[in-house]
Order: C-alpha cells, then sequence, then structure tokens
C-alpha cells in the first residue's frame, strides 16, 4: 500500500521546492515590508538562484546534442519519420486550438473595452519585427554556417537572439537540424556507427545524473529566485489596471491545462491525465519560477522519463523540439494580449483580421525562443499583421513578467503530453522494434 512515510519520501524534492516557494514569497513579501534596501543589495538577494540558472542552462547544450543524437539513431529512418510527423501534427493542433480558446476568451471577457484604456501609459519603441523576417531568420537558424559558433553563439544582431530562436547564445533549432542529420546518419552506419552511438548514449546518462545533483539544489535556488522578483517588482499597481486582461490570459492557460489537453489525452492514451500532470509537477514548478522552457528542459525530461514513464525514444525525440516550437502558452496569450490592444484601441477587427491574429500568433509561437519574454518581442508580429502600432507592447509589458511565468508552465505542459500521445500512437513501431533489437541502448526499461 501507499504509506504518507513512502510518499514523502518519494516525493520529497517537490515537496522541497514548492516549500521553497512559499518561502521565497514570504521572505520578499517580508523584505519588502520590513527592511530598506539598496538596489545593489536588491541584486545580492537573487544570487542563490542566479547560480540555479546558470546551472540549469549549462546542461542544456550537452542535454540537447545527446538526446538527439542517440534518440534518432535509435530509430530507423521509418520510424522516426513516422514519429517526427505524429509530434509535428501535434504541436500544430494543440497550438491552433490554445489560440482559438483565447480568441474566444477575449471576445467575450473582452478586458480591453473602455474602462482600463485611459489608465495605462503609453510610452517607448519597440524593436522592428515582421512576419517574413521571422520565419527567414527561423529558417536561417535552421543552418547554422559553422557548428561550435552554433553553441554559443552571443548576439549576432538583436533581434536574431530573441526571434530565431536562440536560448541564451544557444542555436537550438541549428543543433536540432544538425543532430538529427547526424542521429540518421550514425543509425545507418550499423557496427561502424556503433562506438559513436555508444559515445552518445552515455554522454546522455552522465549529463541526467548531474541533472538530479542540480536538481537538489533546486529549492534553495527558486527560494531566493522568487523572493528577489518580488522585492524588486516597482509597480503591484499595475495588476490592478490590468486586471481583466490577467484573468483572460490566466483562465485561458488554465482551461488549456485542465480541461483541452487532458482531454485528448485520455481520448488517445486513455488513461488517467491528472496522474500524468501531477508526474509533470516538478517541471511545472520550475517553469514557473525561471520562465523559461528551455531551462526546464532538464527537468521536463527526469519527470517525464522517472514518473511517466514515457520512452526514452519518445522523450529525446519529443521534448526538445517541443521545448523549441510547441508553445500553447505563449500563442493563447499574443492572441488574448492582440485582441486586448485591438480593443483598447477602439479597433474593430473583422473576420479577416481575426483570422490572421490566429495565424499569425502561431508562427509568433513557433518563433519565439523558450527564454524569458520572448513571447512578447514576437508580439509586434501579430500586431503589425493586422495594422496595429507595434509600440503598444509597451502597454502589456509591466505584467509580463508574472504572464511569462504561466505561459512557460503551459508550454512545457503542452510538451510532456505531447510525448505522451506520440509515444500512445507509436506503440506499434516501438514493439516492433523492442522484437528486432535484444540489446537495446537507447531502451531502459
Ligand atoms: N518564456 C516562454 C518560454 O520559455 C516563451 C515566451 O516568452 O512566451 O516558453
Amino acid at each position: 500500500g501507499v504509506t504518507f512515510k513512502g510518499l514523502l519520501k518519494k516525493n520529497w524534492l517537490l515537496i522541497a521546492t514548492v516549500l521553497s516557494v512559499v518561502l521565497g514569497i514570504t521572505l520578499g513579501v517580508a523584505v519588502r515590508e520590513y527592511a530598506t534596501l539598496s538596489n545593489l543589495h536588491k541584486q545580492y538577494f537573487g544570487f542563490p538562484g542566479e547560480i540555479l540558472m546558470r546551472m540549469l542552462k549549462l546542461v542544456i547544450l550537452p542535454l540537447i546534442i545527446s538526446s538527439m543524437i542517440t534518440g534518432v539513431a535509435a530509430l530507423d529512418s521509418e520510424v522516426s519519420g513516422k514519429i517526427g510527423l505524429r509530434a509535428v501534427i501535434y504541436y500544430f493542433s494543440t497550438t491552433i486550438i490554445a489560440v482559438i480558446l483565447g480568441i474566444i476568451l477575449v471576445m467575450t471577457i473582452k478586458p480591453g473595452v473602455s474602462q482600463t484604456a485611459d489608465h495605462i501609459s503609453r510610452a517607448g519603441t519597440t524593436p522592428n519585427v515582421t512576419t517574413v523576417d521571422t520565419l527567414l531568420d527561423l529558417i536561417r537558424n535552421m543552418f547554422p554556417e559553422n557548428l561550435v559558433q552554433a553553441c554559443f553563439q552571443q548576439n549576432i544582431t538583436k533581434d536574431y537572439k530573441i526571434v530565431g530562436s536562440y536560448s541564451d547564445g544557444i542555436n537550438v533549432l541549428g543543433l536540432i537540424v544538425f543532430c538529427v542529420a547526424f542521429g540518421l546518419v550514425i543509425g545507418k552506419m550499423g557496427e561502424k556507427g556503433r562506438i559513436l552511438l555508444d559515445f552518445f548514449d552515455a554522454l546522455n546518462d552522465a549529463t541526467m545524473k548531474l541533472v538530479h545533483i542540480i536538481m537538489c539544489y533546486m529549492p534553495i535556488g527558486i527560494m531566493f529566485l522568487i523572493a528577489a522578483k518580488i522585492i524588486q517588482v516597482e509597480d503591484w499597481e499595475i495588476f490592478r489596471k490590468m486586471g481583466l486582461y490577467m484573468v483572460t490570459v490566466l483562465s485561458g492557460l488554465a482551461i488549456h491545462a485542465i480541461v483541452c489537453l487532458p482531454l485528448l489525452y485520455f481520448i488517445i492514451v486513455r488513461k488517467n491525465p491528472l496522474t500524468f500532470t501531477l508526474g509533470m509537477a516538478q517541471a511545472l514548478v520550475t517553469a514557473l519560477m525561471i520562465a523559461s522552457s528551455s531551462a526546464t528542459l532538464p527537468v521536463t525530461f527526469r519527470c517525464a522519463e522517472e514518473n511517466n514513464h514515457i520512452d526514452k525514444r519518445i522523450t529525446r525525440f519529443v521534448l526538445p523540439v517541443g521545448a523549441t516550437i510547441n508553445m500553447d502558452g505563449t500563442a493563447l496569450y499574443e492572441a488574448v494580449a492582440a485582441i486586448f490592444i485591438a480593443q483598447l484601441n477602439d479597433y474593430a477587427l473583422d473576420v479577416g483580421q481575426i483570422v490572421t491574429i490566429s495565424i499569425t500568433a502561431t508562427v509568433a509561437s513557433i518563433g519565439a525562443a523558450g527564454v524569458p519574454n520572448a513571447g512578447l518581442v514576437t508580439m509586434v508580429i501579430v500586431l503589425t499583421a493586422v495594422g496595429l502600432p507595434a509600440s503598444d507592447v509597451t502597454l502589456i509589458v509591466a505584467v509580463d513578467w508574472l504572464l511569462d511565468r504561466f505561459r512557460t508552465m503551459i508550454n512545457v505542459l503542452g510538451d510532456a503530453y505531447g510525448a505522451g500521445i506520440v509515444q500512445k500512437l507509436s506503440k506499434r513501431e516501438l514493439e516492433k522494434m523492442d522484437l528486432v533489437s535484444e540489446v537495446d541502448v537507447a531502451n531502459p526499461f
């Protein structure tokens, strides 16, 4: 049976993480109330959190490379093609569902109609981003001209970094494309390719062991991360002004996470979605705290494989790609924000423009990198496509640090459900492979 002690032992890390969030909030509020700190001292507060971020980002590179190469090489090209296609269909359909959900909500709740408009100041300029540029950048990034450079490139141009799927200096999309090609070639080499496959497989195991160590530090890092954020927020009043808008975004995200994704999972996989979501809890809290799907990726892997028992041949494929291009939360958010801005401007949208918003919101979410606030920048695409002033992005900047966290959480959840669903759809192929190869390096179970 399940004892309380057993539960505690199995979930201590999750419990500690949730506790650290509560402690961090308490600490942040207390310091805000009772201490007057200089800006410098405020920054020191975030230091343990900064270390956590650095450690998580550190393992992204070996993790993506080793998981993608082994993931692809372990499958034959026909199977990996099928799995890839299923994943892409999943990414697309769930993103569209999220966008439609967002549009329905924002048109019903109408958070931007009259009242709020006068309170929100308009100021500042925004980067110049267009749909074509984003798409070209996206494709350009798929073909890095230099492999080493793709691993640490800093700021070719400012826009590149955020729009072109660069995550903290790593050209993730470019590496993924390279690793898929490289993995396919290794897989076809037979005996001779074995040594490379073994190498990357060992690299993957070693990296995941590192991830485990980092996760033990997580509660401490997260506590200070959230405390520092609370200490540093300058304007709480803005939340009241933007209340209805935030409610719209957050309820859309909640419905997507509690109804849409679980329902799809239940229909296809026929298992309890609640258990699945709970299994991802550690990754969800992490995403909420650090607002980056890429940096959450190591934790997403661990939760999906250890708690939800998803086959490594699936996770290695579906999760890294999903973290870069599958962003349900971001897509929903962009659609809501665009229509909110239209409402603020008394700008009537016709059906064609609403369709345009749903398409560009989808493109913008694919083009956004898995780093904090990326969705805010690609938002400009959606606005310009329907003729809204791009500078109006500044209206929603003040609350983005909070909404960013929640949409990142849904982005991560969407990737995880994708792995679960694609695994179910690919059951036949996976079983056939198990029969063919008795020694399968990629299969841990
Ligand atoms: N921060 C989000 C993510 O990493 C992207 C966004 O800004 O919407 O998934």
